[in-house]
């Protein structure tokens, strides 16, 4: 018998993320029922459109929305959206894409939303049209960018994005007087909970999650929720078809992993996450200002505009002896590696609800370490 795979077998070192659900650290970190779910998925073969149709419902139950669907990924939603909008659906529609020719393919979006993802519009055969600028857009410039080419409009969530952009309830009421749908990518817009059924709530016909984020679903899935005939439109598009998004296709265990993990999420007691949260960084915060040339101060909204706290930690180079990139350097080659998110020149952010139990006296253990002073002796105070 070979030795069980592990990363060290493979010489990797694991990594304590105190940085952010990034995909390049893994996304998120899978519990047991959502594990469970999947091995559930691997032990036998099953009709592919009658689960993804039944996962599909039962996602939309929770949710509260109309329908849904799993894809590999927020960002394979977004082309699976473009792929939907611009094809309603019909095979022979299908078959022009991504060329798109005669079909409505022009993807409206304010500058100020324009993000790395969109790039997966312009896989799917979407043309963007920006409107506005990087600081403001004006009703009169939605309007004019909407015709007869226009597929969708895509409006990215987050209260980190510039406020100079048309809301949600003003771009749907444009784009719907004109019939056009209107997708909102919410990849990392959880928490709050509530975000599964807000903005379609509030007028989106699909909106977008990523399955790997604060979900903690498998890392290659992403949710699709909205209005029932869209929501076909995708799935026409879709593996087990083979058509354009086979390319992105989603296994059973990835179905189930995801259903699961959106089960596990609606049954959370988010208030008391919240609360922990806010425990280890004000516990974080009153230990690492202990430390000379050390200003730490809690930040809010993270940097995804969610509703989470994280710890901003200010280092001054004159007084440590370090520089704020030297010490996110040396945690990035302690074993395990411990990734924080920089902040250039003026410190780094380090946050609670990507952590595994323990691994917060862990974070504070090394940064302390570097800083000058080791806080082994720096325990957290009882709830
Ligand atoms: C993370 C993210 C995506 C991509 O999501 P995946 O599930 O990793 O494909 C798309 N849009 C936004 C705004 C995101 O934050």
């Amino acid at each position: 018998m070979p030795e069980p795979l592990s990363y060290a077998s493979l010489g990797v070192r694991r990594v304590i993320n105190a940085a952010a659900t990034l995909t390049a650290l893994g996304g998120s970190v899978m519990p047991d029922e959502v594990v469970d779910a999947m091995r559930m998925a691997a032990a036998s073969h099953v009709d592919m459109h009658e689960l993804q149709a039944a996962v599909g419902a039962e996602l939309a139950r929770l949710t509260r929305n109309e329908a849904g669907y799993v894809s590999a990924g927020a960002a394979a939603g977004l082309a699976l959206s473009v792929l939907a909008c611009a094809t309603k659906g019909d095979p022979a529609a299908i078959s022009r894409m991504p060329g798109g020719h005669g079909l409505p393919t022009e993807v409206v979006m304010h500058c100020g939303h324009r993000i790395p993802y969109d790039r997966a519009v312009e896989l799917a055969g979407g043309r963007i049209v920006q409107i506005g600028n990087a600081i403001q857009t004006f009703d009169t410039e939605l309007e004019a960018a909407l015709g007869a080419s226009t597929a969708m409009v895509l409006w990215v969530a987050g209260s980190h994005l510039p406020p100079g952009t048309l809301d949600l309830a003003e771009t749907v009421r444009i784009a719907h007087a004109r019939g056009i749908p209107v997708v909102v990518d919410a990849a990392a817009q959880l928490p709050p909970a509530e975000n599964l059924w807000a903005f379609t709530r509030a007028g989106a016909d699909l909106a977008l999650f990523s399955g790997g984020k604060a979900l903690r679903g498998p890392q290659a899935t992403g949710l699709v929720l909205g209005k029932a005939p869209l929501i076909e439109a995708v799935r026409a598009n879709g593996a087990p078809h083979q058509r354009l998004a086979r390319a992105m296709k989603v296994g059973k265990e990835e179905m189930l992993g995801l259903l699961a993990a959106v089960r596990r999420y609606l049954a959370l007691d988010h208030p008391a996450h919240q609360a922990a949260w806010e425990a280890t960084v004000a516990w974080w915060s009153a230990e690492l200002n202990r430390l000379p040339g050390v200003t730490a101060a809690r930040s809010y909204p993270n940097e995804a505009g969610q509703p989470s706290p994280r710890l901003h930690v200010g280092v001054d180079a004159a007084r440590t002896g370090v520089t704020a990139a030297d010490v996110v350097r040396q945690l990035w080659q302690c074993d395990p590696r411990i990734a924080v998110a920089a902040d250039g020149e003026h410190g780094f952010f380090i946050t609670p609800d990507t952590l595994a139990p323990g691994e917060d006296h862990a974070v504070l253990d090394a940064i302390g370490a570097q800083l000058g002073r080791t806080s082994r002796a720096a325990r957290k105070p009882a709830r």
